[in-house]
């Protein structure tokens, strides 16, 4: 039986990330992905000969000389990638209280068009932008060369969003602009950081990308990194349990029944479930295994996938994100009632001109589909299908209520809800972003990237900040646990 120097549970783009770092660097490693797909949120599926992002509409530091260019500069992946950039002047279309507000690339053009709306607010707007470039640059590729991961940012992580700009302008109006996207992020009104705030978008007003013909690119891309480098990455296998012995981890369980040994596991799968799979054992604390319980997650989302006929819709190269009035932070308090949406083209080598698959997504939280909750894919019954039927109507009904009707275009539509990325991804309540962070309380959300248990580490977007930058950072502060910091810092940004 091979003995793995690594096994990496979950083939998300942290569990991947870590695969292709770490066997570049020479270790043996093995991804098991529970599966048919890989990639977890970066995974595209077909149907009909469409293909659907599942968790991945726009990436941003994608230009030369900018963070995620120069990670995946450094996995061997950027020049493989197929990228569309987003309209310039609009990456971002934000709909609120019956206007459309632009949100521009490059801190300049950003300002400039957003204090043609709001001109008496320019030198306010040049503030929000330089705060929010003080945070973006706390990680950068320069500090990489010298060796430098991430600069602390604590201060941000306890800093509210909202808090801290309404401190740059009083102008209500524009402070619930600036936090129109506030979707990206699972953002909720006075709990989430300036930290995750800042450091999205601030990546996305450097540049922001599509990826052409699924984001699902990425994953295979780096699947073939691991597997030049002699990895093993295989799919249909489910941990079903870590083994220790010894108070050190042995190895892994896989669908109950085979045992692959390591010696060392990292889990990209959520922290919770990872302690559930873990044996018994004393190096892991009880205080530790309720807290990391007791962590609230991100609402979940509602997608619905539009199939649009042939040349019919064009395509439209920026994300709208509509909001009902000035609600810009989803509120629980409004559930089931639809306030907020994002609607996003997928890009397509098949056509620039005109659109072939649309997805709007809306919060969701599980306690909606209560009714459902025992079931599983492809079990759910009827009512659940007239379910996201009438879902999906509703959402219909709110895009065209803001001026955009994709009615008569349309072919055919599929959805996905929190429960399909439960039983998917094994997210905790079909949470799409993960562990919620909370200015009040900011090390209470925060799980290291190390347990008690000398080998067994995390990764992935619970840790730190989610999302394709937030995972990669944290997949490097993962790897760094076996290659140092500075050694592995200095070859990413000399890349
Ligand atoms: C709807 C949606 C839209 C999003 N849009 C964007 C966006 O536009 N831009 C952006 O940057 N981010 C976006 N995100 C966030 C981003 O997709 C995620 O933060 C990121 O992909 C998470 O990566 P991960 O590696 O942490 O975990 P995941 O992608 O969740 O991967 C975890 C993997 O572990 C596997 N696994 C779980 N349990 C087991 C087990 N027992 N055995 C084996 N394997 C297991 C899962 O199957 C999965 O493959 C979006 C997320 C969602 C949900």
């Amino acid at each position: 039986m091979t003995k793995y120097d690594i096994i990496i549970i979950g083939s998300g783009l942290g569990g991947l990330e870590c695969g292709a770092i770490l066997s570049k660097e020479g270790y043996n490693v093995c991804v098991l992905e529970k599966n048919s797909l890989f990639g977890g949120c970066f995974q595209s599926y077909r149907r009909k000969g469409h293909l659907f992002d599942t968790g991945i509409h726009y990436i941003g530091s994608l230009d030369e000389g900018q963070i995620m260019n120069q990670c995946f500069r450094y996995l061997g992946i950027m020049d493989k990638l197929k990228l569309r950039r987003l309209d310039e002047s609009a990456f971002d279309q934000i709909y609120y209280k019956n206007g459309i507000y632009n949100f521009a690339m490059g801190d300049s053009l950003f300002t400039e068009t957003l204090s043609e709306y709001f001109p008496h607010e320019k030198d306010n707007l040049q503030r929000y932008t330089e705060k929010l470039s003080e945070v973006g640059r706390l990680i950068s590729v320069d500090h990489l060369k010298k060796g430098i991961i991430a600069v602390e940012g604590m201060k941000y992580f306890s800093t509210s969003a909202t808090a801290l700009i309404s401190e740059i302008t009083s102008n209500r109006d524009l402070q619930n602009i600036l936090c129109g996207s506030s979707l990206l992020y699972g953002g909720i009104k006075d709990v989430s950081t300036f930290y995750q705030h800042a450091m999205i978008n601030h990546s996305y007003i450097e540049s922001a990308y599509r990826f052409v013909d699924g984001s699902m690119q990425v994953s295979l891309e780096l699947i073939n990194v691991i597997r030049s480098n002699g990895g093993t990455v295989l799919n249909n296998k489910e941990v079903t349990r870590i083994i220790v012995e010894n108070e050190k981890v042995k190895g892994v369980e896989i669908n109950n029944e085979e045992i692959i040994e390591s010696n060392h596991v990292i889990s990209n799968m959520h922290p919770k479930r990872t302690l559930e799979l873990l044996d018994k054992n004393r190096s892991i604390k009880n205080a530790y295994i309720s807290r990391i319980n007791s962590l609230k997650n991100t609402y979940g989302v509602f997608t619905l996938h539009l199939v649009m006929k042939k040349e019919s819709y064009p395509y439209i190269n920026s994300n709208y994100y509509l909001n009902e009035n000035d609600n810009v932070w989803y509120n629980k308090e409004n559930s089931p009632k639809i306030t907020n949406c994002m609607v996003s083209m997928q890009a397509s080598s098949k056509s620039e001109q005109y659109a072939e698959v649309i997805s709007i997504l809306t919060p969701m939280y599980i306690d909606e589909l209560s009714a459902w909750e025992n079931t599983t894919y492809g079990h759910r019954g009827g009512e659940y299908a007239q379910f996201k039927e009438n879902k999906a109507q509703e959402i219909l009904e709110f895009t065209r209520k803001r001026g955009i009707d994709f009615g008569q275009h349309i072919e055919t539509m599929y959805t996905t809800t929190p429960l399909s990325y439960r039983d998917y991804t094994a997210s905790i309540d079909g949470s799409a972003y993960g562990i919620i962070k909370n200015y009040k309380y900011p090390q209470i959300g925060f799980v290291s990237t190390r347990t008690k248990l000398e080998n067994l580490f995390l990764t992935g977007q619970n840790l730190n900040v989610h999302g394709a930058l937030g995972v990669t950072l944290t997949a490097i502060i993962t790897c760094s646990e076996f290659l140092g910091q500075e050694y592995l810092a200095k070859k990413i940004g000399n890349a």
